[in-house]
């Protein structure tokens, strides 16, 4: 690869990025997962152009740390998935990764784990008690806050502060008409959360594994 070409992967990389990490900042985690993984393609030409013009043995891998840290949040486990086979394919270019992809893939998988676990737990009528939901065991107080946070973000969670002290529902709403999106396609979808979670194909494009949460403000945005 020339140098040229190089930049022009460096550059493409950075951009896909930038939005990556726009989104972030707005708790679109679908985006994040989504223009992060845009960027995956060009991450082998911008670690070499980064080597060469910054004189650097090791490289930052953002786009890869951005959707191991997001898709556990939206229950994404295809695309922990993808970067999986991703690494496995590159190992030549993973080997200057300055943080240990390995681990990062190890880590995501239990928070998607933990994820799976507090939603299961979370679905009583009566609702759990604010304070509960970061003393479950088997989930890390620390990932359980930035999980709840998220949740309500999205729209599956809703609060009851009426009576002594909060409790947290599951949005009921939500499990007879979520908010999903197809990545292949774009269509806005409702499904209910059993049937997201089977990851279906879409049934506008027939696009496998591309179903991804979203918050439901997308869908009213598009003025349904
Ligand atoms: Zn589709």
């Amino acid at each position: 690869m020339r140098l040229v070409e190089m930049k022009a992967h460096y550059q493409n990389y950075r951009r896909h990025l930038a939005t990556a990490r726009e989104a972030a900042s707005h708790f679109q985690f679908d985006l994040v997962v989504e223009r992060a993984e845009a960027a995956i393609p060009f991450l082998a030409g911008m670690c070499r152009y980064v080597r060469k013009k910054e004189q650097k043995e090791r490289v930052d891998f953002h786009a890869v740390e951005l959707v191991l840290r997001h898709a556990p949040l939206i229950l994404d486990g295809q695309a922990i998935s993808r970067i999986a086979d991703f690494h496995k394919a590159n190992r030549s270019v993973f080997k200057y990764s300055a943080r240990d992809v390995p681990e990062a893939l190890s880590r995501s998988r239990d928070e998607l784990r933990q994820a799976f676990e507090l939603w299961s737990v979370l679905d009583t009528p009566n609702g759990t008690p604010m304070q509960a939901i970061h003393r479950f065991p088997s989930i890390e107080k620390r990932f359980s806050q930035r999980l709840v946070e998220a949740w309500f973000h999205i729209g599956l969670l809703q609060l009851d502060d009426r009576g002594a002290g909060q409790r947290v529902y599951r949005n009921l709403r939500i499990d007879h008409s979520n908010h999903t999106r197809c990545r292949h396609c774009g269509v806005n979808l409702s499904m209910s959360f059993d049937d997201y979670l089977a990851s279906p194909p879409c049934p506008h494009c027939g696009g496998v594994e591309g179903m991804v949460l979203i918050e439901s403000a997308h869908t009213t945005a598009g003025g349904n």
